[in-house]
């Protein structure tokens, strides 16, 4: 297997944002990795501390891209836990999302992490666009990072 080969470097879309994420060529507020994916946090936070865990090849979706979920399946996990842990969050929700009519917007396969709290309790306040203030991304990036 050459270099090319790997999991890791394959099937590089180079007009995506998230394989730009995953290649470093796009900032990012990056909080695990593992061999076959990346986790950072997202611009539009809905909860403190909203998550994506993708894979580091490029997969269109879990439904065209044959064995994206699979790859970021153990990263997914350990994000979650992490993410617990360190922001003393009380629930986790886990969300896909596969073509257009799902609400796909970024088409490189992702798993949103997101962190839930006591005070906003539920799936109807899952998606809480707009909440994030200035400054609280690198502060909960910081927190994050506290302890690692
Ligand atoms: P989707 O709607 O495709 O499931 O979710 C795409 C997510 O990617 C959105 O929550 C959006 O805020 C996030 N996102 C889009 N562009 C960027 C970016 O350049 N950096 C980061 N960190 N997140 C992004
Ligand atoms: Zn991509």
């Amino acid at each position: 297997m050459t270099p090319f080969e790997t999991p890791e470097i394959q099937h590089i879309d180079p007009n995506c944002i998230f394989c730009k994420i995953v290649s470093g060529e796009l900032p990012s507020r990056r909080i695990y990795e593992d061999d076959r994916a990346v986790a950072f946090l997202d611009i539009a936070a809905w909860h403190r501390g909203h998550s994506l865990v993708v894979p580091k090849r490029h997969a269109t979706d879990v439904i065209t891209g044959s064995g994206s979920l699979i790859e970021i399946a153990p990263a997914v996990e350990a994000v979650a836990r992490l993410l617990k842990q360190r922001l003393a969050a009380d629930g986790i929700n886990l969300l896909l999302s596969a073509g257009n009519a799902a609400g796909q917007e970024v088409f490189h396969t992702h798993m949103h992490v997101v962190p839930r709290y006591a005070d906003e309790p539920g799936l109807r306040l899952l998606i809480n666009p707009g909440a994030a203030p200035d400054g609280e991304l690198e502060s909960v990036y910081r927190q994050i990072q506290a302890g690692a």
